[in-house]
């Protein structure tokens, strides 16, 4: 029978709960167990597909194609968890599928209610969400105790409890500890006050995990246990981390939050959390010294979260190439007016994936100044539609090529809709999305890069290589490195005679992994460093 966990948060959002629960995950897996991981999310979108990424961030897919929050990223990143559909569920997804049942007659007549008909919808959710075999599973409920619309979730969840035996279910509560700089000292009262609002709805949390900028001392931890009625040892101190979040594992466990868990639920004790090679990782994070500089040249740069899996895939590849992998945010409409002294002494280009035409033309100049000065370039989604597009133009004189999703009627749609796609009205849900196989072409850097001849990646995207186009393609000299096998469509192209020239239709930064990086990143940031390493010049284009 698999035990549970469930992780709230208070005081304020963005406390890095997702990735507290991930490493608790993590730490769990280290001591040989396995682990599921769920998130619930307060809003009602019926899943954030359709969510603005200045409202949202990255929307994170899953191999069944499932859109989904971010944080389901950290888990995947942290830990083997499988993540499917049933991992996420919103406010609006829960509802919608109650209401879908009233309309059937299911519920026989009664008046349907948040008591017990949604919280009962949301149990089941829970339940839904237990992978097979899994001996502990997680739940992080999204949102901050004491808001509206987190009720039903916190609601259920003492429900749940109530159902299981004590040594089933325990409770972790992240919240923050401020530091109030004109009297020098972190305060407590927040803290009091959530764990108050928990406690009100009749949960009682097991564990205090405080966010803290500076260090909790025995007094404070004393106080917090006495007034938030927890055991002084659970009162656990996360500290803001120096250097990178992949220390936050190994500071719960020196907290000793693995032990008290494995107590709390009676989980099998003859195993330590092996942490040796996550720290031999971290500590070689830190001892590096070669440094390369990539450019994200992308619409919602300002934002840190809209290309969260992007950024980490990078620092991943820097692990793998012993450097560390810095990264110069550049707006790509200000790239169309500034031009190439935005991204002057880089050592490589990254166009990321996106929607809306916004930015569009300074994405292509960055592509082609990469492309002529032999910078290595990698393109995603969007970023790879943007380089076919840059040399359709450029190089094989087809003017005014350009994708149907922003030019209607160019003479050249070098890329355009997917026939699927065409009598779709509806937003949400309904993309090329998920896992989608891809073969490769022996010889090119795709194949050799990946050490494959069919692989898996994900996608999000209405928009494709036009296949008319493709001879002429190949006749100026692109390589077209891998198709999928089913529907013949272009997945990833790439210039032979350049260091490093990659775009993928598909998302891999949704598959890469501290301790194995995505291919093609590492490939990418690869040729990044050989390019610092020459001084920032051109160098020779090598295979793998
Ligand atoms: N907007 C493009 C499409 O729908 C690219 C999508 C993306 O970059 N995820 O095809």
């Amino acid at each position: 029978m698999a035990k549970h966990i469930f992780i709230t948060g208070g005081v304020v959002s963005s406390l890095g709960k997702g990735l507290t629960s991930a490493a608790i995950g993590m730490i769990l897996e280290q001591r040989g167990l396995k682990v599921s991981m769920q998130k619930l999310d307060p809003y009602i979108n019926v899943d954030p597909g359709t969510m603005s990424p200045y409202q949202h961030g990255e929307v994170y897919v899953l191999d069944d194609g499932a859109e989904t929050d971010l944080d389901l990223g950290h888990y995947e990143r942290f830990t083997h968890a499988v993540l499917r559909r049933t991992s996420n569920y919103t406010t609006g997804r829960i509802y919608s599928d109650v209401i879908a049942r009233e309309r059937k007659g299911d519920y026989l007549g009664s008046t349907v209610q948040v008591i017990p008909h949604i919280t009962d919808a949301i149990k089941d959710a829970i339940r839904a969400g237990v992978t097979a075999d899994a001996d502990v599973c997680i739940t992080e409920v999204g949102g901050t105790v004491g808001d509206i619309e987190s009720l039903p979730f916190i609601e259920a969840i003492r429900q749940f409890a109530l159902e299981k035996q004590h040594s089933e279910v325990m409770f972790v509560h992240l919240t923050l500890l401020p530091f109030l700089r004109a009297s020098g000292e972190l305060k407590t009262k927040p803290t009091q006050q959530s764990v108050g609002k928990l406690r009100e709805i009749g949960i009682q949390p097991d564990v205090l995990v405080c966010r803290t900028e500076q260090p909790m001392n025995e007094d404070m931890a004393k106080k917090i246990s006495l007034f938030c009625n927890v055991r002084q040892g659970c009162v656990i101190e996360e500290r803001d981390v120096e250097f990178s979040i992949y220390e936050v594992p190994l500071m719960l466990v020196r907290a000793g939050l693995d032990r008290i868990i494995v107590e709390r639920l009676g989980l099998p004790k003859d195993r330590e959390t092996d942490l040796t090679e996550w720290s031999r990782m971290v500590e070689g994070m830190r001892r590096t010294t070669d440094t390369c500089e990539i450019a994200v040249v992308g619409k919602y740069i300002e934002l840190h979260d809209a290309y969260k899996s992007i950024y980490e895939s990078l620092t991943h590849a820097g692990i793998a190439n012993r450097c560390r992998v810095k990264i110069r945010k550049v707006r790509a409409e200000d790239y169309y007016t500034k031009g190439a002294a935005l991204i002057e002494g880089v050592d490589g280009v990254l166009v990321p994936g996106g929607f809306g035409e916004r930015g569009v033309e300074g994405k292509i100049r960055a592509i082609q100044h990469a492309r002529e000065t032999g910078l290595p370039f990698f393109g995603i989604c969007l970023g790879m539609q943007c380089a076919t597009i840059e040399f359709a133009r450029n190089v094989m004189g087809l003017d005014g090529a350009h994708t149907s999703e922003f030019a209607l009627d160019t003479l050249h749609p070098v890329i355009h809709l997917m026939p699927d796609q065409e009598h779709l009205k509806e937003k949400g849900g309904n993309m090329r999305l998920g896992s989608f196989p891809c073969r490769l072409v022996a010889g090119t850097r795709a194949a050799s890069l990946y050490g494959a001849e069919l692989v898996h990646e994900r996608h999000r995207h209405r928009y494709e290589f036009n296949n008319d186009y493709r001879a002429r393609f190949v006749q100026a000299g692109m390589v077209l490195s891998g198709v999928n096998p089913e529907r013949d469509l272009v997945e990833i192209i790439e210039l032979p005679d350049h260091p490093f020239f990659v775009g993928v239709q598909f998302h891999p930064e949704f598959k890469s992994r501290a301790l194995a990086p995505h291919p093609i990143f590492q490939g990418f940031v690869g040729a990044a460093l050989a390019h610092a390493k020459n001084g920032g010049r051109r160098t020779a284009r090598t295979l793998a």
